[in-house]
């Protein structure tokens, strides 16, 4: 292979993880390629969180603005404009496309802009968008693939062809009556936007609750936040068929126990989970084996069963969040440079930016039990924070669970009203393993919602003894 071009430094995919790892090792002076077939920057910035939360918080200024009375305000009628709602997303967009790119520019990457597959070890051949091909090798390899939305093989779905969050987050038109495939973080919170806008909006989510990772008590809050906000949810229902095209007219056959029910809508979002985007860029040529789920296969340092050849971010399997993917490359980066960072025993935060938020870190009660931690626990009504009575939005609960014999915080979820902002402050106990007492005897101001976990862990009794 004469036509080779060799780097020290090779990164597959320029998501959160593959562009830190490429700026840096490019600004520490080593010779850096990047390939990316379209998203410079990857998901977050172009597609998934940075978007889908710019499109939430306009939802949540028309919220406001129709409870305008409320607050003293009138205003005579409200009218979503969706090109202006999207022209304020592309701004953003754009403005982080060029500040990727200049950033790239700046290191002295060598930006390749095609679709890569490996065709032998540390050797990766790019269909170039412009046309033609190069290949490129590198002294060592990053991957940074990424993850798309699963779509599961229901009879007539594709046919359907239905909307991801790409397409329904790049929406210049409202749609008539949006039915959501999965009551996930994705298909909540895009859900609950486009009720926002003026939408009618149907759920369907095969669990018994929605977000099944979370406690029924979380699940339940969810169900009645959706209630009260006229998004009709239908819970334990497979879907079996659809029927249309999505963007015209569609009628989806949901089977449950209450037998069949038909939902017809105009529009079809599928949000059941995701798919790493590791299959057929000849991974097998170059020793990086996957495992039984097609992550590729990775040990605690993130490196790859190739030598010098390390995978980060969705496709190595890790939680599917940005924070994440950047802790990946720092774990990465530190071991190179000789430290001895794992990703064992991570304290992951998530937040679904639902309004109100739901924050987690640590554990939910139905993981300690399954995993026979013995822990008490703290439930506060947020309506109990006055924060939330200054700017009415008294709606849900925060929740601690206390290691019985430790004293440590071993997990916080928070249903409300800035609920991840105040899972920062659990979070930063939890990250030095403070016992709760130190929380609790704490004092923080008045009025904000940190103050409710003095009033939270009043409730306790000294569990470390
Ligand atoms: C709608 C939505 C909202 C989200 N909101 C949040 C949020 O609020 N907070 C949060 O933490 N997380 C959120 N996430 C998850 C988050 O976006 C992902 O976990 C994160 O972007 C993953 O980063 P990554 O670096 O692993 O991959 P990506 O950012 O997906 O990067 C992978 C890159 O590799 C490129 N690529 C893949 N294969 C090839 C190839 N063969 N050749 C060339 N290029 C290739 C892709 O084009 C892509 O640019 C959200 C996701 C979605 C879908």
């Amino acid at each position: 292979m004469d036509d080779v071009e060799k780097y020290e430094i090779v990164v597959l995919g320029s998501g959160e993880a593959g562009k830190w790892t490429a700026w840096t090792m490019a600004d520490a002076g080593h010779r850096t390629a990047m390939v990316e077939r379209k998203w410079l920057g990857g998901s977050c910035p172009n597609i998934a969180c940075l978007p889908s939360k710019n499109i939430i918080y306009s939802a949540r200024i028309a919220s406001l603005a129709r409870r305008g009375a409320e607050f003293g305000l009138e205003m005579d009628r409200l009218r979503i404009n969706m090109a202006g709602v999207q022209d304020r997303k592309r701004k953003m967009v754009e403005e982080e496309h060029q500040f990727h790119a200049k950033r790239t520019a700046d290191a002295g990457i060598e930006l390749i802009m095609g679709e890569g597959r490996f065709v032998a070890p540390k050797t990766i051949e790019v269909a170039l968008n412009d046309g033609g091909t190069r290949r490129v090798a590198g002294e060592r390899v990053f991957l940074d693939l990424g993850s798309h939305s699963t779509m599961p093989d229901i009879p007539g779905l594709a046919a359907a062809n239905p909307m991801t969050h790409i397409e329904a987050l790049d929406l210049d038109r409202l749609p008539r009556h949006l039915i959501v495939i999965g009551g996930g973080y994705i298909g909540l919170e895009l859900a609950q936007a486009v009720r926002r806008f003026g939408s009618e909006v149907t759920v369907i989510e095969r669990g018994a609750q929605l977000a099944e990772r979370e406690d029924p008590d979380v699940g339940a809050a969810l169900f009645d936040l959706f209630h009260d906000e006229g998004i009709d949810v239908l819970l334990g229902a497979q879907v079996s068929q659809v029927e249309g095209h999505s963007g015209k007219q569609v009628r989806v056959h949901a089977e449950g126990g209450s037998g069949e029910r038909i939902v017809e809508g105009t529009d079809l979002l599928v949000s059941v989970g995701r798919t790493p985007n590791t299959k057929g860029i000849g991974l097998e040529h170059a020793g990086i084996e996957l495992d039984e789920h097609g992550y590729i296969e990775v040990n605690d340092r993130l490196e790859t069963t190739a030598s010098d050849v390390w995978a980060m971010g969705d496709c190595a399997g890790s939680p599917q969040l940005t924070h994440v993917a950047y802790h990946d490359f720092r774990v990465v980066r530190d071991n190179l440079k000789g430290g001895n960072r794992t990703t064992k025993d991570r304290i992951v935060p998530f937040c679904m930016f639902t309004d109100p938020e739901l924050a987690r870190v640590g554990l939910t009660e139905t993981e300690a039990k399954r995993d026979k931690i013995e822990y008490r626990v703290a439930k506060l009504p947020m309506a109990n924070v006055l924060r939330t009575h200054t700017i009415a939005e008294p709606r849900g609960f925060m929740k601690m669970l206390i290691g019985k014999e430790s004293g440590e915080i071993v997990g916080f979820t928070a249903f409300g009203i800035e609920a991840s902002e105040l899972m920062a402050a659990v979070q930063t106990a939890m990250v030095g393993r403070l016992p709760y007492t130190v929380l609790r005897d704490a004092i923080f101001a008045h009025p904000t919602m940190a103050e409710g976990l003095v009033f939270l862990l009043g409730q306790i009794e000294n569990v470390a003894g």
